[in-house]
């Protein structure tokens, strides 16, 4: 079927004017000013991610093409639980009806910003899900809904995949109100996705229905704002992020926790955070999870460049926090590097700093406390707001 892209922007990566890929390898950095001398294999990372940028820019996959190919999940196939850390503190189950994600991002953790696949939905998803919680309901947990792919999005919202798994949930809870089970949404969802109909009811009535039970954690990236409108090229914008985030609030639905991700260290001055904290303090957001970009060096190639189209201050930056060979161990799965360790603890406290005085409360989660070394006196399992890990609100099981 064809999609009907609900965001999107006048300029994207394939008409930047005066945009050329080049390839980063020791010269490109050399000529640049960065410092640190990365090792052989990051040098090949970063050489195979620009010619593999060049090839799909010129075959026009960089970015998702609007056409969804429908298909079925084995009812009894297991439903994934997302603990990729091997230490989640939470039981957790995944809800990922489409393979691949139609917003596109080009730092996708997913897919390493890789978008060439066409994208797939399960037409049977809801049942699937249906069957597992009547399965499931006694044990505390929650259903992430979705760490593998954009919930609320154009193959979801305009097939009534996502309506149709919330009201899963809906039938769920009047056949047992006991049910331990909670429905956890990170999304990147802004106004007009969480008003999207399906057969006369919208993504917010629905919510309205399950507002004692769900979350909805606003997800939001920092970085120059020209810079997210390419990469992030089929999302909302952060204003209508907001919009939806104050929708939920004003109709009763917990929406007061953000992830933010991904955060691009070199755009972290002070007047910047201050700046985007603000914003999300004044739209009633009380805690957040930072993350930091973490990419492999394929995917930085990529992001390095366009970045340096808007700012070669911050390209140069952006490498030096990635590329030196004493960080080369600082990796999340499939060699995702997160920026060097010492200036990931320095701006986690700054954000702290700046946060505090906001009230504003900080969760992360278990894989980043380990690598940073962060005690529980620092930031605690759960927070004096009730929040843990990805944001997970440790109260829903209280109503
Ligand atoms: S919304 Fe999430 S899953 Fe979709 S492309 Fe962006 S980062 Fe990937």
């Amino acid at each position: 079927m064809e999609l009907e892209n609900l965001n999107g922007h006048e300029t994207n990566v394939y008409n930047l004017q005066g945009f050329t890929p080049e390839v980063v390898d020791e010269s490109y950095l050399k000529k640049l000013g960065v410092k640190a001398c990365p090792s052989d294999e990051t040098l090949a990372g970063l050489k195979k991610g620009s010619e593999l940028f060049i090839k799909r820019l010129a075959e026009g996959t960089v970015i998702p093409r609007p056409r969804l190919t429908m298909k079925e999940i084995d009812l009894d196939s297991p439903v994934e639980i997302h603990n990729y850390t091997g230490k989640c503190p939470t039981l957790t189950y995944e809800i990922n009806p489409v393979k691949g994600c139609n917003v596109g991002c080009m730092y996708c953790l997913v897919t390493d910003g890789v978008h060439e696949n066409e994208l797939e939905a399960y037409t049977n998803y809801p049942e699937y899900i249906g069957k597992f919680l009547e399965e499931h309901y006694a044990e505390q947990h929650y259903y992430y809904f979705s760490p593998k792919t954009e919930a609320l999005q154009e193959p979801t919202l305009q097939t009534g995949i996502a309506h149709r798994i919330l009201k899963e949930f809906i039938r769920h809870y009047e056949k047992h109100p006991d049910s331990r089970a909670r429905l956890f949404i990170a999304s990147k969802a802004g106004d007009r996705q969480l008003r999207y109909s399906f057969e006369g009811e919208s993504i917010l009535d629905l919510f309205v229905r399950l507002k004692d039970k769900m979350q909805f954690n606003t997800s939001v990236s920092i970085m120059p704002g020209e810079f997210r409108s390419i990469i992030e090229p089929y999302a909302a914008t952060l204003e209508e992020r907001m919009k939806a985030v104050r929708l939920c609030q004003e109709n009763g639905i917990m929406a007061n926790s953000a992830l933010i991700q991904p955060i691009v260290v070199p755009y972290l001055t002070t007047e910047h955070m201050t700046e985007f904290f603000g914003m999300l303090s004044e739209n009633g957001i009380v805690n957040y999870k930072p993350e930091f970009l973490t990419a492999c060096m394929e995917n930085l190639a990529m992001l390095g460049q366009i970045l340096g189209y808007y700012d070669k201050e911050m390209e140069k930056e952006l490498y030096e926090f990635y590329i030196a060979p004493e960080n080369a161990d600082h990796r999340k799965q499939r060699g995702r590097t997160a920026p060097n360790r010492s200036d990931s603890i320095h701006y986690i406290r700054r954000m702290m700093e700046i946060t505090e005085p906001m009230g504003m409360s900080i969760s992360i989660c278990y894989w980043v406390r380990q690598q940073l070394g962060i005690s529980e006196e620092m930031i605690p399992i759960i927070n004096r707001n009730g929040f843990q890990c990805l944001g997970y609100q440790s109260r829903l099981f209280a109503q």
